[in-house]
């Protein structure tokens, strides 16, 4: 039988990356190579530097990458008075200046982004802006999803409990209600890596389906934990298989679909702690929760048949306890589902 895929269903591996990290060149406390050092004690495959308004720490970094084995992204945190705008995958070290633009003129600025062939994504949207900190509240108007390429919905360490978290994850499930296909990641906003200045809280991390984290986020090819990493492909009757990001062509006669779950326990797993208990699956899309699954503690992988009547997108949430909170351990980005 012919199968056709798409998204991230080929790749032999998920790699974990920190997408939002600052250095001594904006306002992090630490060199490119000590972070890439901490990076790489986390078992991170890759860190992209995002610091405020300059690209000047990017030069030299493939010494780093080679004495480290932490391979690092361009990026840049755009930092307005009225927002602040990742932006990651610029092949130049280019730089392009709206720090000056006015809450109507977002879409100049992202018009610069995309000519540098890079993503736009919004950085911890909900965060408490002015006086604490400014423009951290994200005030722009989108009159367009399609420009941004990507929310962080969890920023800082145990992120999952964050009341501005929450309001990001509701605000990507918006979109998506809205038939924007927009990914989701995390950042811890990582700014010291120094072992006395870290939290001792959980912290997410962005898993990226394909051999560059850019390229991934693009296609949505993105899983998001804080724990064992949660991914999940969808096959339709017809022999077709979609993993995450990707999309499942469905018609009125086969509208039923194979939901194929997995958790895998072995990713980083020196670098969190779950107690023994038995885990919730819970599969949701336009049309809310539409199915949960138990998984018992170790389990990796379950199998569940849906009817996708009504459906446009789904993703999968594990929920469980985690440093004493019942509270979302990990998530998938979105399967699509189009009625042909
Ligand atoms: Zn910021
Ligand atoms: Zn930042």
């Amino acid at each position: 039988m012919d199968i056709r895929r798409s998204g991230a269903v080929t790749s032999e591996r998920w790699l974990a990356c920190e997408l939002h990290t600052h250095t001594l060149h904006s306002d992090g406390r630490q060199t490119l190579h000590k972070l890439a050092m901490s990076a790489a004690a986390l078992e991170l495959d890759w860190i992209a530097l995002t610091d405020h308004n300059t690209t000047s720490g990017l030069p030299g970094k493939e010494e780093i990458e080679q004495a480290t084995g932490i391979s690092i992204l361009n990026g840049l945190e755009w930092t307005t008075f009225y927002g602040h705008m990742l932006v990651l995958g610029f092949e130049e070290q280019g730089y392009a200046d709206w720090r000056m633009l006015g809450p109507g003129d977002l879409a100049l600025g992202l018009r610069e982004v995309k000519s540098l062939g890079a993503l736009a994504g919004l950085a911890h949207p909900y965060r408490v802006g002015s006086p604490m900190c400014t423009g951290c509240y994200w005030e722009y108007e989108i009159s367009d999803w399609s420009e941004i390429d990507f929310i962080e919905v969890w920023s800082g360490t145990f992120p999952a409990v964050r009341t501005s978290n929450q309001r990001a994850f509701a605000l990507w499930t918006d979109v998506l209600n809205r038939g924007y296909r927009v990914a989701a990641t995390c950042g811890r906003d990582w700014h010291d890596s120094d072992p006395g200045a870290v939290e001792p809280e959980p912290v997410a991390v962005t898993y990226a389906g394909n051999d560059n984290p850019a390229n991934a986020i693009a296609q949505g090819a993105v899983a998001v934990t804080m724990g064992p990493l949660l991914t999940m492909t969808a096959a339709a009757a017809e022999g077709t298989v979609a993993g995450i990001g990707g999309v499942l062509p469905l018609t009125e006669q086969s509208r039923s679909i194979e939901v194929s779950i997995r958790l895998d326990y072995e990713c980083r797993a020196s670098k969190w702690t779950l107690p023994e208990q038995t885990l919730e699956v819970r599969l949701v899309g336009n049309t809310g929760v539409f199915r949960t699954v138990a998984m018992p503690f170790g389990a990796s992988h379950a199998m569940v048949s849906i009817d996708t009547d009504g459906l446009t997108w789904m993703r999968a949430e594990l929920h469980g306890v985690m440093n004493e909170c019942y509270t979302m351990i990990a998530f998938t980005n979105a399967i699509y589902c189009e009625l042909g």
